[in-house]
C-alpha cells in the first residue's frame, strides 16, 4: 500500500479480507475506496491453489492434490478429528507440504525418491490451508503439521513467513502451539528457530540413535551427526523452554532391537521430549519391512520404563497413498 502512495494500515485491511473473510475479489473489499479497489484489481491477482483431486481413505483421512500456478503439483492431507488417535483429544490436523519434492533422499520416504522440484512460497503453504477452509469451513482443522512433502528448515524464510500468517490473529489465527514444524535434523535451522523463540512446536525425525544406521537411511545425517543434533535440540529446549517431539519410524529388523532401545534411551536422556513411534509405512520399491502392531507395542513397552513420554502413533490414510512419506508416489505414476 505504501508503494501505491497509500497508508500502511490499508495493507492490514487487505490482509484481514484475505485471511479472515477469504475474500479474493478486490471489488468486494468495501472498506477500501473505489479508486484503490480498481487500482488493485488492475495490478494484482491472487493465485489461489485449486484442488485438482481429492481421495478419501477408509479411516476418513483425505488427500488433496493442489495445482500450483506453474503447474507443479502439491499434496495436502486432512486427518479428521473424530478419527484421530494419539494425544490431545479431538482435533483435526492439516498436514501441509513446504516443498515440491525433497532434496534429502531419505531411503524410506517416497518424497525422497523424487528429488527437489522447487521450494513453495509462503502463499503456497498458506494456500493449502485456505483451500481446506474454502472446502470445509473455518473449523476444517485445529492443528497444522509441516509433515507433507519437503524439509521445512531448508526453506526457512518462506516457512517463517507462512508460520507468521498461519498463527497471526488477523491471519489464519491458529494457536502457535498447534503448529508443528518437522525436520529431519537440519541443526543450523534448529538453532535459528530456537533463537526466534516462536511458540510453535518442533518435531525431529530421529528414527535411530545409532550414527552408522542413521547415515544408512538418512544421507543428511552425514552432514549433521547425532552429537550435533542432540546439541542443537538441547539448545532449542533451553532457549524456548519447551519440549521436542521425537519421531521414530519402526522398521522391522533394522532399528527394533535391544541395542536400539539402549542407544535411544541413552541419546534422549534428560532431553525434554516426547517420543512418537510409528510403524514404517511401506513404499513401493523401497526395501524396508513394516513391523506388526504387536511388534510395535513390544518395542514401545521396552521404552516405557526408560523414557517419560512414549506414544505409539497410527499411520493414517495409507489406502489413498496419504500416509507418511507416500505423497510423491501417486503423483509420479500419474506423470509417467
Ligand atoms: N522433511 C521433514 C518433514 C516431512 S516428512 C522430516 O523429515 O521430518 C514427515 C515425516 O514422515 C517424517 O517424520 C518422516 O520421517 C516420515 N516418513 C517419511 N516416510 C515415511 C514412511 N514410509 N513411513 C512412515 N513415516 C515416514
Ligand atoms: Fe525429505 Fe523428510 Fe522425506 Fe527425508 S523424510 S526425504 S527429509 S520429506
Amino acid at each position: 500500500m505504501l508503494s501505491l502512495g497509500q497508508k500502511a494500515y490499508k495493507g492490514g485491511q487487505i490482509y484481514s479480507w484475505l485471511y479472515k473473510v477469504r475474500q479474493y475479489d478486490f471489488h468486494q473489499m468495501t472498506d477500501l475506496t473505489k479508486e484503490i479497489r480498481n487500482r488493485l484489481d488492475e495490478d494484482y491477482v491472487f493465485n489461489l491453489l485449486e484442488i485438482e483431486n481429492e481421495s478419501v481413505s477408509q479411516d476418513g483421512t483425505r488427500k488433496f492434490l493442489f495445482r500450483l500456478s506453474d503447474g507443479n503439483p502439491v499434496e495436502t492431507v486432512l486427518i479428521p478429528a473424530s478419527m484421530n488417535t494419539g494425544q490431545g483429544g479431538d482435533r483435526a490436523t492439516a498436514c501441509i507440504s513446504v516443498q515440491s519434492g525433497c532434496a534429502l533422499g531419505c531411503r524410506f520416504c517416497a518424497t525422497g525418491t523424487m528429488g527437489l522440484l522447487r521450494d513453495l512460497t509462503p502463499g503456497e503453504m498458506v494456500g493449502q490451508l485456505l483451500g481446506l477452509r474454502e472446502r470445509f469451513g473455518n473449523d476444517a482443522f485445529t492443528n497444522v503439521v509441516m509433515m507433507g512433502m519437503g524439509e521445512p528448515l531448508l526453506n526457512f524464510d518462506n516457512v517463517l513467513k507462512a508460520l507468521h500468517i498461519i498463527t497471526n490473529k488477523d491471519g489464519l489465527c491458529v494457536s502457535a502451539r498447534k503448529v508443528t514444524v518437522s525436520t529431519s535434523g537440519i541443526t543450523p535451522g534448529i538453532r535459528k528457530l530456537a533463537d526466534l523463540e516462536l511458540k510453535s512446536s518442533l518435531a525431529v525425525s530421529l528414527h535411530t540413535a545409532i550414527q552408522e544406521k542413521r547415515e544408512q537411511i538418512m544421507p543428511v545425517a552425514r552432514s549433521f551427526d547425532l552429537n550435533d543434533l542432540i546439541d542443537a535440540m538441547r539448545y532449542y529446549t533451553r532457549k524456548t523452554k519447551s519440549h521436542i517431539t521425537i519421531e521414530y519410524i519402526l522398521f522391522k529388523d533394522f532399528n527394533d532391537g535391544m541395542d536400539d532401545v539402549k542407544a535411544l534411551t541413552h541419546f534422549l536422556q534428560g532431553l525434554p521430549c516426547k517420543l512418537n513411534i510409528i510403524a514404517y509405512n511401506p513404499v513401493e520399491g523401497l526395501d524396508f519391512t513394516r513391523p506388526t502392531d504387536e511388534e510395535v507395542d513390544a518395542f514401545a513397552r521396552k521404552l516405557y520404563q526408560r523414557l517419560p513420554a512414549v506414544m505409539v502413533r497410527k499411520s493414517r490414510g495409507s489406502d489413498v497413498n496419504a500416509a507418511c512419506g507416500q505423497l510423491a508416489v501417486q503423483q509420479q505414476k500419474r506423470r509417467k
